[in-house]
Order: structure tokens, then C-alpha cells, then sequence
């Protein structure tokens, strides 16, 4: 089975993650900026670490053969400091136009504080002034709250759903992502789905803009959760069809509406 990994933060993972991921059939991977495990103390540590992400990491990655693509962004955890945060947006626009760079990511919300959402409409709006893809992420806490705000602004800003990955989604605000018409995106990561809950997902609202990943990290995470995932499709009986669709062409589809995306 041929599979794109849709959010994995390879900068936390080891070539050995790389040379697994490759063995279990993953060809490409969409790597988002993020928080990464401290808080950054410039807008220039912010650019060292997309600097890494358009340079080193996709040479890493291929000489594992995997073709490794990012989104860059000001991450919601980071975003209470307006200074560093509007600064980091606007120095990163240059960099958008590397070649593995396709939109911004991932953005969203945290503790859907009035800040937070301040540097998220900031960067939905350069997302749809440049055209491009977006990756956001959803809150733990209050998630249902969290996805509310997201999907209103998307609508209030006139983005195209059909660049809109809504991720880390569960039970209770599939639904919502699924009827604002964005590209539903779930985790299946220890702390947000097991394979479990994600494939109960997929045979209850089907295959359509549905997307899974394993947004591997430095936590206890897991970079083969989407393979495990079509595992247990398979063990539960669903069409090939149906899991090529989850793990291949839904991302291939999703991503391909950047030009730079060049998974054949
Ligand atoms: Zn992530």
C-alpha cells in the first residue's frame, strides 16, 4: 500500500523513524511547524527552525526516498507573544516560496484565547491572499469550542474548504468539519485516537475529505500509526479501494492543489 503521512514532525524523529516509515510504504510526508517542547525566545529561532525544515530535513528524508513537504506557521501554542508572533509572519514570507513549502501550518487555536485567534486570522488571511493550503489544529480543551471559532473564521475570510485541512478531529466535531465542506483531518497519536476510534470514524461518515496522521513528535507517538491504521481497515473487511482513498489519494488530492506536490 502506497501512503502519504499527512502532519509528522520528522525534526523530533530519527533517520531510523525515516528508513521504518519507508519499509511500511510511506512515500511522502507533510511536516507542519510547531511548538517544540519549549518556547521560542526570537522570531529568529522560529526562522532557524523553518530554515531546517526547507533545507535539511527534505534531504534527510530523501535519502530515504521519501518525499518530504512542509507547511510553515506561527503555532497557536507560541502565539500569546504577539511581538515574536507577527514578526515570525511576516519574515516568513519569503520562505513560502521554497521548493517543499506548500501553505501554512500548522495554525489554530490552543487555549482559544483572544491572541491565539488574533494570529490565526492574521495567517488565514495571508493563506488566501497567496492561494494556499492551510493545516490547522484543533485544541485539546475545549475542542468543540476550539473547532466553532476555526470553522467561523475559515467562512468569515472566504477561504476555499477545499484548502483547509481541520485536524486532529474526534466524535464530537467530525461532523462540523465535514459540513463546512474543509478536508477532515484525525490523529491517531496515544493522547487524541487509537486506530480504533479513527477507522469507526471512517465507516460511519465515510471516505470523502477524510484524512489521517500519525503527527509523530517527541512525545510517546507513533510515525507507522497511519500503516496501522490501513491495517485495520483491512482486518475489518473494508475495500482496498476505500483504504487507498484514506491513506493515498485523500492526501494526494488535498496537497495536490499546491503545484510543488509532486507524488505520481
Ligand atoms: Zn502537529
Amino acid at each position: 500500500m502506497r501512503i502519504i503521512d499527512m502532519h509528522c514532525h520528522m525534526y523530533s524523529r530519527t533517520t531510523d523513524d525515516y528508513e521504518r516509515m519507508q519499509l511500511a510504504g510511506i512515500e511522502a510526508v507533510v511536516e507542519p511547524a510547531f511548538w517544540g517542547g519549549c518556547d521560542k525566545t526570537s522570531a529568529d529561532s522560529h526562522l532557524d527552525y523553518f530554515n531546517h525544515l526547507t533545507t535539511f530535513e527534505p534531504a534527510r528524508a530523501a535519502k530515504r526516498n521519501i518525499k518530504h513537504y512542509v507547511v510553515l506557521g506561527m503555532n497557536s501554542k507560541e502565539a500569546e507573544n504577539l511581538d515574536i508572533s507577527f514578526e515570525v509572519i511576516e519574515r516568513m514570507k519569503p520562505l513560502l516560496d521554497r521548493p517543499n513549502v506548500i501553505g501554512i501550518g500548522e495554525i489554530g487555536l490552543n487555549l482559544n484565547t483572544e491572541n491565539e485567534i488574533k494570529v490565526l486570522r492574521a495567517q488565514l488571511e495571508l493563506a488566501r491572499q497567496l492561494n494556499l493550503l492551510v493545516i490547522i489544529h484543533t485544541p485539546h480543551v475545549p475542542k468543540l469550542e476550539g473547532v466553532k471559532i476555526i470553522l467561523r473564521l475559515v467562512k468569515e475570510l472566504g477561504l476555499d474548504p477545499n484548502l483547509v485541512d481541520v485536524d486532529h478531529n474526534t466524535e464530537e466535531t467530525i461532523e462540523l468539519t465535514l459540513k463546512a465542506g474543509c478536508w477532515a483531518g484525525m490523529t491517531v497519536y496515544p493522547t487524541k485516537l487509537s486506530p480504533e476510534r479513527a477507522v469507526d470514524m471512517i465507516a460511519k461518515y465515510g471516505t470523502e475529505r477524510m484524512l489521517v496522521n500519525s503527527s509523530a513528535d517527541w512525545e510517546t507517538s507513533d510515525p507507522l500509526s497511519v500503516c496501522r491504521t490501513a491495517q485495520l481497515m483491512r482486518s475489518r473487511g473494508m475495500p482496498t479501494a476505500d483504504i487507498q482513498k484514506i491513506v493515498w489519494d485523500n492526501p494526494r488530492t488535498f496537497c495536490g492543489h499546491s503545484a510543488k506536490f509532486d507524488v505520481r
